[in-house]
């Protein structure tokens, strides 16, 4: 019946409007514990489109969502009617005035780029959020957005000065300050917005409501206050207090979540940049009670944060690879750690402030350490705070770090007894948790670890969240200091500030609001807090079979690792890899997180046999290019191209596996025949009409560049070499055989270098070397250059026997097949491989399999097998640089000459954190410097960037920052890329040949 009324709808739409079952479930949960399929899912382009949903949603008597990036905590952007995402269509900074420091602005903008564009002036948006990559603004006015730096620069809702909006009758409206007499005179006249203002009046101007407000809303000292509609600080303006600021509407819609009025312009305050100059204060204390008392002193020297790192924090980073280097400044076993940051103009400046904090602490024997940090040190300090809620959202099986009581304020002075209150509640239940405090202005986020899909998991989220808001209500705080209330803290409203003013929220609600179009069941009538779970408590899903082993759980439990944070929407602005095809599109479907909720959501709800077998979640994994961003990137370390390609396996079990899947999978098969005929091979690949024919037959794209051979395998051409060496070696007739040799080389501009040039090895120390499927057939000069310089170097390089990688069975989900492979692999190297004798490898996706899938792969009795060689095995970057910090290769051993380098680092080189391997490869020669291009995926990813339905999107995922960074360097600037579908990408995308960087050490090899 909605279907006719949803189809007209779409037709009049400028934008686009879905309600297929994919959308709507992609649409059903934010960054909360709450899921409800959505209607339909909107997405208008121009404000004409909103005001069309309007009419609609009144029509129809369905209800209307506003959404930008989706990443609210308490379910606000949850819900039954049609959600309006404007991330895509309202990201316009419309206007800035500096002299006034003002910017105007559509909902979708987000917040860290706003303040790119407003850094050349000198000017910056304040407030933020952990979330400002992605948040937009739209979202933070929606929610009252603030973060660690509210002691300064408070919330948005301080920021707000106007708004542009469309009412709940499709009237646009205009809210700002206005005097005491305009405020009357909006009162008059029948519109909706005089409604507004009238029932503002009537409500705020009765004393026993002013008596009831004041008297219940949380104290006035609590800066961060989120609960419920902010009719406390209407309150405080003119006309209702005399001498109060003048009224603005804007202090209400902040915070308001969307339920009052859908926001279509946004003109916000912007402040000068904060000084340049900051320093961190890292106060060690013995217990959490002593850090919060000493926090009262750290206040009154105006700091910029003031954050707790607790002793739970300090246990989980220590033994923790990546965190241990963070722990620098850790002295002895503190309880709690206080980090203050002080911003100053000068550096003198803040160490004077220190040292006056120090000695009031000292005095009050508050604090044992007191360590001063600038520069980069204060970077890993706060990556060390933020890993201990990393690791809680990692957390395998079903209970999770639920959001549930993470935002709660309190007056700063009641911070050390509410949190000791705090932890007896949590004591009760047996429940523990990291502390994050923004100690600085009395705001605790603490999740505590609870199984949602139990009943006594559902219970417990009900019953701590009432214990805490008892506790908040007991020291008058907010349940909510910056999330909001959405559907989580809604029920508790009443109990909060009251019944009397929870009706008074009611009434502005509806006066705003009387068809409750605009995101009904927020902050008012919300129903029961546990219901419209993400995971009905009770609910069993079949136990799943799958290839790849996923740690300790299922491949379910896995997809619901991710709890909706977001991170995959960061531009490219932000750096990074994760998600290349969000990046580029822009769209909710392309994120990592949509392809977990779809994942999610068929595994726990089909009724067929195959749970995977679904249409749906094949389109949205369509555009993943198995890139691994997600695995290092995304907080919850959701793999997602292990969960594409695991389903992809059970996907094509059910429907068969693609022509063109089986022949790219096939790979080193048709490379073997090829390499039978190079000449042929390449003339089919290079030649016009045929490539044409080759490209058509096995639907690759037309504009794309074939890969060809080389005349010779690397694995022959080691055999060559091998014999001319141990020829060498028997008869001693060196001069004619190198003759030839260079003859050979010379043809590909390759040096047939004799070994042991300025080896600093004292006996030739033996190397494995992994030839890789695509070195040996397309890339041999760069294998032929790898071993020359290993060889140059005094090493000794063995090609073992082994197969192939298997990385193109893995890319195509044809796990079974790369199974047998792994498990071939291991077999035949495993005996082989050890610390003393490791594998190395030149092509990044190839070598890192042994690290990553083959351990995840292979059967129980080879897991120990597979584990032992991932440890010996290294990208040949890697190799080269272990051996450099043991001082068996020097920079003695290479040119002098200058040379600036721009690396392309292989996306799963970084997933591995293996970039700086190659940096510091290339750092080598004396006077080479490197510098990292700021790309996150180059785009081709393997095949993906040759399918024809992939061509452009893979195009654009270079346009992003990689092409246009190869494109502005001169020409003696060397462009370095370790992956073989990086350099041809970066071939097609700028016609600059990019060289692996053994190839480039090579070279700079001294005579
Ligand atoms: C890991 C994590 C960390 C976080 N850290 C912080 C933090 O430090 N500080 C903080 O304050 N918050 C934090 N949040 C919460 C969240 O990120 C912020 O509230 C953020 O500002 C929301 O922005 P968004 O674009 O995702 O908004 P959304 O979630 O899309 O929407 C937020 C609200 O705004 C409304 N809205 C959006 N657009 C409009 C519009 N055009 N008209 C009317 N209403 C609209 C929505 O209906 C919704 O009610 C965190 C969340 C996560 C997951
Ligand atoms: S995939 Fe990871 S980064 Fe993306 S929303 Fe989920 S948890 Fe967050
Ligand atoms: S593997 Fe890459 S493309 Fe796929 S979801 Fe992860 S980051 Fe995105």
């Amino acid at each position: 019946m909605m279907d006719t009324q949803l189809k007209q709808l779409a037709r009049d739409l400028k934008g686009d409007l879905y309600y297929d079952n994919r959308m709507r479930i992609l649409y059903a949960t934010d960054a909360s514990a709450y899921r409800e399929m959505p209607l339909a899912v909107a997405m208008p382009r121009i404000v004409e489109d909103i005001k069309k949903l309007i009419a609609f949603a009144r029509t129809e008597k369905t209800s209307l969502i506003p959404r930008t990036a989706g990443t609210s905590l308490a379910g606000q952007v949850v819900g039954k009617g049609i959600v309006v995402d404007v991330s895509k269509h309202f990201t316009q900074i419309l206007e800035l005035n500096k002299t006034d420091g003002w910017v105007r602005v559509q909902p979708g903008v987000i917040r860290d780029e706003l303040n790119i564009f407003l850094k050349p002036h000198g000017l910056f948006f304040g407030p933020e959020t952990s979330t400002a990559n992605r948040a937009m603004m739209g979202g933070m006015v929606g929610n009252n957005s603030c973060g660690s730096n509210s002691i300064v620069y408070r919330s948005t809702r301080e920021h707000l000065l106007e708004v542009k909006v469309l009412l709940s009758d499709g009237s646009e409206a205009e809210f700002k300050t206005i005097s005491p007499d305009d405020f009357h005179a909006k009162c008059d006249g029948e519109t909706l917005e005089a409604n507004v203002y009238k029932t503002v009046r009537k409500l705020l101007s009765n004393y026993d409501n002013q008596v009831e407000i004041r008297k219940e809303f949380p104290k006035k000292s609590v800066e961060r206050r989120n609960t419920g509609y902010a009719i406390d600080l209407l309150l405080e303006t003119a006309p209702f207090t005399a001498g109060g600021e003048d009224f603005n509407f804007c202090k209400l819609i902040a915070g308001s979540e969307g339920t009052l009025a859908f926001i279509t312009e946004i003109k916000l305050n912007v402040v000068p940049l904060p000084p340049k100059e900051a320093g961190l204060l890292c106060v060690h204390f013995n217990t959490i009670d002593e850090a919060l008392r000493a926090n009262l002193i750290a206040l009154k020297y105006r700091p910029g944060a003031s954050e707790l790192i607790d002793h739970y924090i300090l246990e989980c980073t220590k033994d923790n690879i990546e965190q241990i280097q963070n722990r620098f400044f850790v002295q002895g076993d503190p309880g709690a750690i206080l980090v203050i940051e002080y911003t100053r103009t000068n550096r003198d400046e803040v160490i004077e402030i220190a040292k006056q904090v120090e000695a009031e602490m000292r005095e009050a024997g508050l604090g044992y350490h007191f360590p001063l940090l600038f520069g980069d040190d204060t970077k890993k300090i706060w990556t060390l705070r933020k890993a201990g809620l990393g690791l809680l959202s990692n957390l395998p099986g079903d209970a999770k770090a639920v959001p549930v009581i993470e935002d709660t304020a309190v007056d700063v002075n009641d911070l050390p007894a509410y949190i000791r209150d705090f932890n007896e509640i949590l004591k009760k239940y047996d429940l523990y948790s990291v502390h994050y405090a923004h100690a600085g202005s009395g705001e605790l986020h603490l999740r505590p670890i609870i199984n949602l899909k139990t009943v006594e998991g559902n219970r417990l989220f009900r019953t701590i969240a009432e214990e805490i808001a008892a506790l908040v209500k007991k020291y008058n705080g907010s349940l909510s200091g910056e999330h909001g209330d959405g559907r989580l803290r809604g029920e508790f409203i009443p109990q909060m500030i009251g019944a009397k003013n929870y009706q008074l929220l009611k009434e502005i609600k509806y006066s705003w609001d009387p068809e409750n179009i605009f995101n009904p069941n927020k902050i008012v009538d919300t129903p029961s807090m546990n219901t419209m779970l993400r995971y009905a408590p009770g609910h069993k899903t079949p136990a799943f079979k799958t290839v790849f082993r996923f740690q300790n759980q299922d491949i379910l439990q896995h997809a619901e690792q991710c709890n909706g944070s977001g991170d995959c929407r960061k531009t490219e602005l932000s750096g990074g890899t994760m998600c290349p095809s969000f990046m580029a599109t822009r769209n909710e479907r392309d994120t990592t997180r949509a392809r977990a909720n779809i994942l999610r959501e068929f595994l726990t709800n089909s009724d067929k046999m195959n749970r995977f077998d679904h249409e749906e979640i094949k389109d949205v994994m369509d555009l993943c290019i198995s890139c691994k961003g997600c695995k290092s990137e995304c907080p919850s370390n959701v793999d997602m191209a292990k969960l594409k390609a695991e389903f992809l396996q059970h996907y094509y079990d059910a429907n068969g596996v693609p022509l063109r899947s089986r022949l790219i999978a096939n790979f080193t098969a048709s490379a073997r025949l090829g390499a039978l005929m190079p000449g042929m091979y390449n003339f089919m690949m290079t030649n016009k009409g045929m490539s044409k024919l080759v490209k058509k037959f096995s639907g690759f794209a037309a504009k794309r560049s074939m890969p060809t051979m080389y005349k010779t395998t690397l694995r022959s051409w080691w055999e060559r070499h091998k014999e001319v060496k141990s020829q060498k070696s028997k008869v001693r007739s060196q001069k004619s055989e190198d003759r030839n040799q260079n003859k050979m080389m010379n043809d590909r501009g390759v040096r047939a270098e004799q070994s042991t040039v300025n080896n600093h090895l004292s006996s030739p120390k033996r190397v494995y070397l992994f030839c890789d499927e695509f070195t040996n057939y397309n890339d041999t000069e760069i294998g032929i250059k790898a071993i020359l310089l290993l060889e140059n170097l005094g090493y000794e390089v063995i090609i073992p026997e082994h197969t192939e990688s298997g990385r193109a069975w893995l890319s195509k989900g044809l796990l079974r097949e790369a199974k047998k492979i792994a498990q071939k692999n291991i077999a035949m190297l495993g005996k082989l491989v050890n610390e003393e004798t490791p594998l190395i490898g030149i092509e990044p996706s190839a070598i890192l399999t042994f690290r990553d899938e083959y351990v995840d792969l292979v059967n129980d009795d080879q897991l120990e097998a597979a584990k032992e060689l991932s440890s010996h095995v290294y990208l040949i970057d890697e190799f080269i640089t272990k051996e450099i910090a043991k001082g068996n290769i020097s920079n003695a051993q290479f040119i002098k000459e200058h040379k600036l380098i721009k690396l392309h680092g292989h996306c799963q080189q970084k997933a591995w954190n293996a970039l700086t391997a190659s940096v510091n490869m290339l750092s080598l020669p004396e006077n080479y410097r490197v510098e990292t291009i700021p790309s996150g995926c180059c785009g081709m990813a393997g095949s993906f960037g040759y399918e024809k339905e992939h061509y452009d999107i893979s195009m654009q995922i270079g346009e992003l920052v990689l092409f246009p960074a190869v494109r502005k360097q001169a020409e003696d600037v060397i462009i370095a890329a370790p992956g073989t579908s990086c350099r041809h990408q970066i071939k097609d995308g700028t016609g600059r040949k990019a060289k692996h960087p053994v190839e480039i050490l090579y070279e700079a090899l001294a005579q």
